[in-house]
C-alpha cells in the first residue's frame, strides 16, 4: 500500500465547516487505498493573532516563548481535523510535531529540520490509523519546541514525506495550482500543468509564497514529487518533478513578486582590494543574507556600492555598517524601502537570447525604472519602485504571453 503525505493550509482548516471538507477529502483517499499523513498549519490568521497576542505584552519576546504560543495554532487543527475523521469513522490519530519525531536545529522562528524518527507515524499507520502531524513545529536536542519560520508546513510536509517513502506529497491550498504568476494580482495568470524543482525554487525564493522555498529545496534535494492543487474543487493542479521528466523547457514560465526587499546604499567607498570583503564579513558575522549587489566602480579613489537585504534586516544592516564605519571609511550608508523585486522565471531562458532585453524593454516603455538588476541561468531580477511593482507584473505577463482568457479561482 502506498503512502501520501497531504498537506492542508491555513485557509483550507479556516472554520470548522472547511475542517470537515478537509476530513471528508482525507477520507476519500483513505477509502482509494492509500495510507495518509497529514500536515496541517495553524487556522486561518491564528499564528497572525497569536503573534499580535505577544506583541501586546512586549515590544520584543522572547524568541522561546514566542514559539512556544505560535505551535497552539498548529496543535489546534490537530486535534480538530483528527476528530472530524473520528466522526466520519475514519480511524486517526493527531501528533505534535515532537511525538511525530521531528528533530530540529536550536534556532527559535527559524529552525531546520535535522532528521526526523518515523517510528510513531509508522506503528499508527500499521494500525490502520490516519496520522495527523502539526505543521511548522519540531523539537530541538535540548527537547525545547521551535519552529520552522513562516509557511514553515510546507516544509514539514516534504521533510515527512521523505522520512515516510510517500509516493509523492500533496501541497492543497486556496488556489488550484502553481500559476504562471500570483493569480491575486493577475486574475489572468495561467496554471501551470507542471514545473521543474529548479524553476519552483526560484519562483519560491523570488516570492510566490505558493510553496516554501525550503520545501522546495528539500524536495529537489530528495527527488520527491509534490503536487500543488486546490483544497475547494478537484481540478487538476500542477506536479513539480525533476527537470528530466519535463516534455519542454519554458523560455519564460513565471514572474514572481516581492515587496519584502529594502535596497542599501553606501557612498564611497575608498577603491582598495579588500573593502567589499571586509564590508560584507561584518554583515555575515551578524547573520544578515544579502541578495542583490551592484557595484559601480569607475576607477576612481572611492566607489558606491547597492546592495539588497530582506525588510526585516533593514535596521540591523545600517546599525552594522554604522558600528564599521571607522574601518570601512565610507561617507554614508542609508536605505531605500519603497522597493519591490520583479523577477522572470524559465529554464528555457539559458538558451534564447533576448529574454533580458525584453524584460528592460517592456518596463522601460511603461516607464518604470531599473534601479538594480541580477541574473542566473533561469532568472532575470529587477529591483523596481514598489508603486509600480503590480503593473510591472501584469505587463511582463502579457509581453511573454502568459495571459489567459479564464479567471483563476481563488479562495477568500
Ligand atoms: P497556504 O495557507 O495554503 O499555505 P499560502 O497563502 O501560503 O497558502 O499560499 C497560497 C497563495 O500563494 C495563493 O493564495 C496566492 O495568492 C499566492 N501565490 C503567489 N504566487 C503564486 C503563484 N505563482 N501561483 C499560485 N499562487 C501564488
Ligand atoms: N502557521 C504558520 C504560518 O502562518 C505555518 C504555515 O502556515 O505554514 O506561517
Ligand atoms: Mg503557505
Amino acid at each position: 500500500m502506498g503512502i501520501v503525505v497531504q498537506k492542508y493550509g491555513g485557509t483550507s482548516v479556516g472554520n470548522v465547516e472547511r475542517i470537515k471538507n478537509v476530513a471528508k477529502r482525507i477520507q476519500k483517499t483513505v477509502q482509494e487505498g492509500t495510507q495518509v499523513v497529514v500536515v496541517v498549519s495553524a487556522m486561518g490568521d491564528q499564528t497572525d493573532e497569536l503573534i499580535s497576542l505577544m506583541n501586546q505584552v512586549t515590544k520584543k519576546p522572547p524568541r522561546r516563548e514566542m514559539d512556544m504560543i505560535l505551535t497552539t495554532g498548529e496543535q489546534i487543527s490537530i486535534a480538530l481535523l483528527s476528530t472530524a475523521l473520528q466522526e466520519l469513522d475514519v480511524p486517526s490519530i493527531s501528533y505534535t510535531g515532537w511525538q511525530a519525531g521531528i528533530e530540529t536545529e536550536s534556532e527559535f522562528g527559524n529552525a531546520r529540520i535535522l532528521d526526523i524518527n518515523p517510528k510513531r507515524i509508522y506503528k499508527s499507520l500499521k494500525e490502520g490509523k490516519v496520522v495527523i502531524v502539526a505543521g511548522f513545529q519540531g523539537i530541538t536536542e535540548k527537547e525545547e519546541i521551535a519552529t520552522l519560520g513562516r509557511g514553515g508546513s510546507d516544509t514539514s510536509a516534504v521533510a515527512l514525506a521523505v522520512a515516510v517513502k510517500a509516493d509523492y506529497c500533496e501541497i492543497n491550498t486556496d488556489v488550484e495550482g502553481v500559476y504562471s504568476t500570483d493569480p491575486r494580482i493577475v486574475p489572468k495568470a495561467r496554471k501551470l500543468p507542471a514545473i521543474s524543482h529548479d524553476e519552483m525554487l526560484e519562483m519560491a525564493t523570488l516570492g510566490a509564497s505558493v510553496l516554501h522555498p525550503r520545501a522546495v529545496e528539500l524536495a529537489k534535494v530528495h527527488g520527491v514529487k509534490i503536487l500543488v492543487r486546490s483544497s475547494f474543487s478537484d481540478k487538476e493542479g500542477t506536479y513539480i518533478k525533476e527537470a528530466n521528466e519535463m516534455e519542454q523547457e519554458n523560455v519564460v514560465s513565471g514572474i514572481a513578486y516581492d515587496t519584502d526587499v529594502i535596497k542599501i546604499d553606501v557612498l564611497n567607498m575608498p577603491n582598495k582590494v579588500d573593502t567589499i570583503s571586509s564590508l560584507f564579513d561584518s554583515l555575515a558575522s551578524e547573520k544578515i543574507n544579502v541578495d542583490m549587489i551592484v557595484l559601480s566602480d569607475r576607477g576612481t579613489e572611492t566607489f558606491n556600492l547597492s546592495f539588497s537585504v530582506s525588510i526585516e534586516d533593514a535596521e540591523r544592516t545600517i546599525k552594522t555598517l554604522k558600528q564599521h564605519e571607522s574601518e570601512l571609511l565610507f561617507t554614508d550608508a542609508f536605505y531605500e524601502k519603497d522597493v519591490a523585486k520583479v523577477s522572470i522565471i524559465g529554464s528555457g531562458m539559458s538558451i534564447h537570447p533576448g529574454v533580458a532585453a525584453k524584460m528592460f524593454q517592456t518596463l522601460s516603455n511603461e516607464d518604470i525604472q531599473i534601479k538594480m538588476i541580477t541574473t542566473s541561468e533561469i532568472k532575470v531580477s529587477c529591483i523596481i519602485p514598489e508603486e509600480k511593482g503590480k503593473n510591472a507584473v501584469k505587463i511582463l505577463h502579457s509581453a511573454f504571453d502568459l495571459d489567459t482568457t479564464e479567471k483563476a479561482k481563488v479562495e477568500a
